[in-house]
């Protein structure tokens, strides 16, 4: 038995059941479940009014056919997904990810993960996500348009400015969110807060491109600084990814003080001991949506290597920024061997259910992705705020606000560990704190919702 309680096994199993072959969200869910051991011992009105037996099956699953044409004339067919997973604190927010990997179990994962993260912004907004198995690399602009437009022709029916907010996640960047932006408007006929990660000249918040990895440096650094008296100060640092969340995490370790020497995309990566140029990396990626190698041929000093292995990299902190489970047993092992003093997550799920087993025994601090890189959704519930209200904050407004947000969210989850007998376990806390208050709302609102 993978459980100590008799009913949270039974929940496991019956979601095994029903969700067959799908990994990510069996690990996901098994994830939270452990954290609950505690809270189910102690709080029997949440197992009698079967909280926990709803929350991992979502409100509504949408799944759909996304026909386009490329460039050569001929038709190609993707599949686009949304899972509504929990309105009970919001409406859905959550993330859409383009990538080829991209199938149910993935977005489940993710919207599953959505519900504690959103709650633990101590914003409005519930869980949901969603994306295809598109992938946007290689792609013209103009398939990419014909690609979004497609897309939002089915996803508009189920979304809405107080409905149902998507984001951009994984290959859904400003250029993506523009294009089913537009779209949405042409068919609606309505001007709203409809997706987040907008452009700044049609409501797109100040902050929210750098929200996910500024937010991870924030929570890392509080962490560092409640936890063991330390901080970014003087340490070397290796961050996975060189998208949206690794680059603004670099920028903003950089600025705390920290030196970060590695980047890396799917095919490989780059060590700079020099610690990273992220001019050079912003205009390969940003400008040029080149591959990472190319910093190697421009930065004099630094070293491309092909295939895996960043972990390998001797650092005081790791930021793990690229995609689910990068991160496994036998990397843990190297990190911890280099004498790793804190790992704090940027993309959500980079570290297996082994390689955190064994940064927590290790006594290394970890920040878990729900808690870490809540900063992006923080944001663009923040967006929202600003859309309703139809101003612009300044950046300074809302980069403090987030600050306050990541801050906050630290201690909460470091409150819950301790209140649970379970000091310092940022896993356990960060579920258990964002968990209460979607219970709390659930039992309010009575069973059929
Ligand atoms: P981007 O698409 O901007 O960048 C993704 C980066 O990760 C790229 O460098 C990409 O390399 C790399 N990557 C993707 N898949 C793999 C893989 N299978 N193996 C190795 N590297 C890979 O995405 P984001 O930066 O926005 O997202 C990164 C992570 O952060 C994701 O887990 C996402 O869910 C999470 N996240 C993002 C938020 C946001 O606001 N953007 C908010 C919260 C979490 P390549 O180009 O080779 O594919």
């Amino acid at each position: 038995m993978a459980f100590k309680s008799e009913y949270l096994q039974g929940v496991y199993d019956k979601v095994c059941q029903r969700n067959k072959g799908e990994e990510e969200f069996l690990q996901a869910v098994k994830e939270v479940l452990e954290s609950f051991e505690p809270v189910v011992e102690k709080r029997p009105d949440i197992v009698k009014a079967g909280i926990i037996d709803r929350l991992v099956e979502p409100e509504r699953f949408i799944q759909f056919r996304v026909p386009w044409v490329d460039d050569n004339g001929n038709v190609q067919v993707n599949r686009g997904f949304r899972v509504q997973f929990n309105s009970a604190i919001g409406p859905y927010k959550g993330g859409l990810r383009f990538h080829p990997t991209v199938c149910a179990s993935v977005i489940k994962f993710l919207g599953f993960e959505q519900i504690f993260k959103n709650s633990l912004t101590g914003l409005p907004i519930g869980g949901g996500k969603g994306g295809s198995d598109f992938d946007p690399k290689g792609k013209s602009d103009a398939e990419v348009m014909r690609f979004c437009q497609s897309f939002m022709t089915e996803l508009s029916k189920h979304i809405g400015a107080d409905t149902d907010v998507p984001a951009g996640d994984i290959g859904v960047g400003a250029r993506e969110i523009g294009f089913m932006y537009g779209q949405y408007k042409r068919l609606r006929n309505e001007f709203t807060g409809v997706l987040t990660g907008k452009g700044l000249s049609y409501g797109g918040s100040l902050a929210r491109t750098e929200a996910t990895g500024y937010g991870l440096c924030y929570f890392t650094d509080e962490m560092l600084k409640s936890m063991k008296n330390e901080s970014f100060k003087d340490k070397t640092v290796v961050i996975s990814g060189s998208g949206n969340v690794a680059i603004y995490a670099t920028q903003k370790a950089t600025e705390l003080g920290g030196k970060v020497v590695a980047l890396s995309d799917s095919n490989g990566y780059i060590y700079d001991e020099n610690g990273i140029n992220l001019d050079v990396v912003k205009q390969i990626k940003e400008v040029e949506r080149g591959r990472i190698k190319e910093y190697a041929d421009r930065v004099p000093g630094s070293v491309y290597t092909e295939g895996k292995g960043i972990w390998s990299i001797k650092c005081d902190i790791a930021l793990p920024c690229a995609t689910q489970n990068e991160l496994n047993g036998d990397d843990a092992d190297i990190l911890i061997k280099n004498g790793v003093i804190a790992v704090a997550e940027g993309a959500n799920m980079p570290s297996t259910p082994e390689a955190v087993e064994k940064f927590l025994a290790a006594g290394v601090m970890f920040g878990p992705a729900k808690a870490a890189n809540a900063g992006g959704v923080a944001t663009s519930a923040l967006e929202m705020s600003q859309n309703s209200e139809r101003l612009s904050w300044t950046f300074e407004e809302v980069d403090a606000k987030l600050k306050n947000i990541m801050i906050n969210i630290f201690h909460n989850s470091y409150n819950a560990s301790k209140e649970y007998g379970l000091e310092g376990n940022l896993v356990a806390g960060a579920n258990i704190a964002g968990f209460a208050k979607v219970a709390d709302a659930m039992m309010w609102q009575g069973v059929s919702y």
